[in-house]
Protein backbone atom coordinates (compact mmCIF):
# COMPACT_ATOMS: atom_id res chain seq x y z
CA UNK A 1 0.00 0.00 0.00
CA UNK A 2 1.12 3.44 -0.04
CA UNK A 3 1.35 5.65 2.43
CA UNK A 4 0.30 8.55 0.31
CA UNK A 5 -2.57 7.51 -1.43
CA UNK A 6 -3.67 4.35 0.65
CA UNK A 7 -4.15 2.53 -3.14
CA UNK A 8 -2.16 -0.59 -3.81
CA UNK A 9 1.59 0.18 -5.46
CA UNK A 10 0.18 -1.12 -8.75
CA UNK A 11 -2.91 1.52 -8.68
CA UNK A 12 -0.44 4.09 -6.74
CA UNK A 13 0.86 7.20 -9.18
CA UNK A 14 2.01 9.06 -6.84
CA UNK A 15 5.42 8.76 -7.50
CA UNK A 16 4.54 10.04 -11.40
CA UNK A 17 2.82 12.88 -9.99
CA UNK A 18 5.70 14.03 -8.06
CA UNK A 19 7.90 13.38 -11.11
CA UNK A 20 5.60 15.13 -13.05
CA UNK A 21 5.35 18.52 -10.80
CA UNK A 22 9.44 18.37 -10.95
CA UNK A 23 9.65 18.83 -14.64
CA UNK A 24 10.79 21.90 -15.60
CA UNK A 25 8.82 23.05 -18.60
CA UNK A 26 10.73 26.06 -21.26
CA UNK A 27 9.47 28.06 -23.35
CA UNK A 28 8.81 31.29 -25.45
CA UNK A 29 5.76 33.84 -25.02
CA UNK A 30 5.23 36.76 -26.96
CA UNK A 31 4.60 39.99 -25.16
CA UNK A 32 3.19 43.24 -26.20
CA UNK A 33 5.00 44.95 -28.62
CA UNK A 34 6.12 41.17 -29.88
CA UNK A 35 8.66 41.05 -27.03
CA UNK A 36 9.84 38.08 -26.44
CA UNK A 37 10.34 36.06 -22.97
CA UNK A 38 11.91 32.92 -22.31
CA UNK A 39 9.66 31.35 -19.35
CA UNK A 40 10.64 28.92 -17.07
CA UNK A 41 8.08 26.86 -15.08
CA UNK A 42 7.36 24.20 -12.65
CA UNK A 43 10.54 25.25 -10.24
CA UNK A 44 10.04 24.10 -6.75
CA UNK A 45 10.90 26.82 -4.58
CA UNK A 46 11.26 25.18 -1.49
CA UNK A 47 13.96 23.10 -3.39
CA UNK A 48 15.66 25.47 -5.71
CA UNK A 49 16.45 29.52 -4.68
CA UNK A 50 14.71 31.05 -7.82
CA UNK A 51 16.55 34.46 -6.68
CA UNK A 52 19.98 32.66 -7.13
CA UNK A 53 19.56 31.05 -10.10
CA UNK A 54 17.39 33.87 -12.08
CA UNK A 55 20.58 35.87 -10.98
CA UNK A 56 22.69 33.22 -12.69
CA UNK A 57 20.62 32.97 -15.78
CA UNK A 58 20.32 36.82 -16.16
CA UNK A 59 24.54 37.21 -15.81
CA UNK A 60 24.64 34.06 -18.26
CA UNK A 61 21.92 35.18 -21.10
CA UNK A 62 23.03 38.64 -20.13
CA UNK A 63 19.06 39.73 -19.86
CA UNK A 64 16.73 41.28 -17.83
CA UNK A 65 14.35 38.69 -16.03
CA UNK A 66 11.84 38.41 -13.32
CA UNK A 67 10.12 35.79 -10.62
CA UNK A 68 6.33 36.21 -10.95
CA UNK A 69 4.80 33.69 -9.21
CA UNK A 70 7.85 31.13 -9.36
CA UNK A 71 7.76 31.05 -12.72
CA UNK A 72 10.94 33.19 -14.05
CA UNK A 73 10.79 34.96 -17.12
CA UNK A 74 13.90 36.33 -19.14
CA UNK A 75 13.89 38.78 -21.57
CA UNK A 76 15.04 37.26 -25.04
CA UNK A 77 14.45 34.23 -26.87
CA UNK A 78 17.10 31.75 -25.12
CA UNK A 79 15.21 28.45 -25.79
CA UNK A 80 18.34 26.54 -27.54
CA UNK A 81 20.90 27.13 -24.94
CA UNK A 82 18.45 27.42 -21.52
CA UNK A 83 18.53 23.32 -21.70
CA UNK A 84 22.29 22.94 -21.39
CA UNK A 85 22.74 25.62 -18.97
CA UNK A 86 20.24 24.20 -16.56
CA UNK A 87 22.03 21.20 -16.88
CA UNK A 88 25.23 22.60 -15.81
CA UNK A 89 23.49 24.15 -13.32
CA UNK A 90 22.87 20.77 -11.66
CA UNK A 91 19.30 20.13 -13.06
CA UNK A 92 19.07 16.77 -14.78
CA UNK A 93 18.15 16.16 -18.57
CA UNK A 94 15.02 14.66 -17.95
CA UNK A 95 13.35 16.67 -15.91
CA UNK A 96 14.06 19.69 -18.69
CA UNK A 97 10.86 19.73 -21.24
CA UNK A 98 11.95 22.50 -24.35
ZN1 LIG B 1 0.19 6.63 -3.89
Amino acid sequence: MCTVCGLPKELCICEEVAKEQQRIIVKVDTRKYKKEVTVIEGLNPSEINLQELTSYLKSKFACGGTIKDNVIELQGNHKNRMKNVLIQKGFSPEQIKV
